[in-house]
């Protein structure tokens, strides 16, 4: 076990990072997540949470890109492909992984690691013997993935991947851009290379001036416990508006692209954030009237998915 891992950073370290939100954009969005966890939440949180992340789940935001070389199975948990130009997503016919294994992709991994906590922490089936906590990791991790757009993009350039371009004066792929680099330069061009800024400037925006959207952000379809379907469809349609849009090969991407789409992806962190304390909130409710909602797909009788701002 500890080989492996060992062998998986390695590898990690060898690879360009090509795969989701860097391990900025995940910390921030677990880092605003935490800010919005109910009282028993929180609790429930800090008892899973590996001892090494020291009560603070954006320690932890990172770990299913650690582990998915020696995990190899949840590789394609991180990303859903949507057919070329379709710019729309479907559960039924685009989650599944590279051979078709039906519920093998982001959204799919969302229900099931929200499905193994709901029946984990109401302990209603003792028999099930998931590990909770890479459950609530994993879960942190994909809830973040599905809102950067380019893990809902189209499955000809694998989510961007294989569109080559320049970042300023840097060669690399249209998804790398999203998942890191914007990310980095808005850093140094905004935040004095700072994280905890871009977080905090991102957390009064929640509770300013984005409010009255962000209010609804959490809010779920029928009253579901978790809904990562309607994330997808807005991660794709962002994909075609913002990402896809004016990055063909060979293109060279600066201040006009830049400034144009930083404020989506500042947006979906912060989406991100909100919506994983929401889904946390409900998972950990102390309710047991909510034990109802446990019928995910069918919903449920909660009156309110709001989570609550102060
Ligand atoms: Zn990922």
């Amino acid at each position: 076990m500890g080989m492996l891992t060992y062998t998986g950073i390695y590898f990690l370290l060898l690879l360009p990072s090509v795969f989701c939100w860097g391990k900025q954009g995940h910390f921030a969005i677990c880092k605003i997540a935490q800010g919005f966890l109910s009282k028993d939440a929180l609790t429930a949180v800090k008892a899973l949470l590996p001892e090494y992340a020291d009560g603070d789940l954006a320690a932890v935001c990172s770990w299913a890109d650690e582990v998915r070389f020696h995990m190899r199975w949840s590789s394609p948990l991180h990303y859903v492909d949507t057919p070329d130009f379709r710019c729309n997503y479907k559960y039924c016919r685009d989650c599944h992984d590279s051979v078709g294994r039906k519920d093998r992709c982001v959204t799919g991994a969302i229900h099931n690691y929200t499905e193994q906590l709901l029946l984990g922490v109401h302990d209603l089936n003792s028999k099930m013997n998931n590990n909770l906590t890479e459950a609530l990791m994993f879960l942190s991790h994909f809830v973040g993935d599905v809102h950067q757009p380019l893990h809902v993009g189209f499955l000809g350039d694998e989510g961007g991947n294989t569109i080559t371009v320049r970042w300023y004066r840097r060669k690399t792929n249209l998804h790398h851009v999203w998942d890191t680099m914007m990310i980095e330069s808005s850093l140094k061009t905004f935040y004095n290379s700072d994280l905890s800024s871009l977080i905090q400037a991102i957390q009064s925006n929640i509770t300013g001036v984005w409010l009255t959207d962000s209010l609804s952000w959490s809010n779920c379809t029928a009253d579901h416990v978790v809904c990562p379907d309607p994330y997808a469809s807005e991660s794709i349609e962002l994909a075609c508006k913002f990402a896809y849009r004016n990055a063909t090969p060979g293109t060279t991407l600066g201040d006009e692209y830049f400034l144009s789409r930083l404020p989506v992806a500042e947006k979906r962190l912060a989406q991100a954030g909100v919506r994983l304390a929401a889904t946390l909130n409900r998972i950990f409710t102390s309710n047991p009237s909510d034990l109802t909602r446990l019928n995910m797909h069918n919903g449920g009788h909660r009156s309110s998915n709001n989570i609550e701002i102060v």
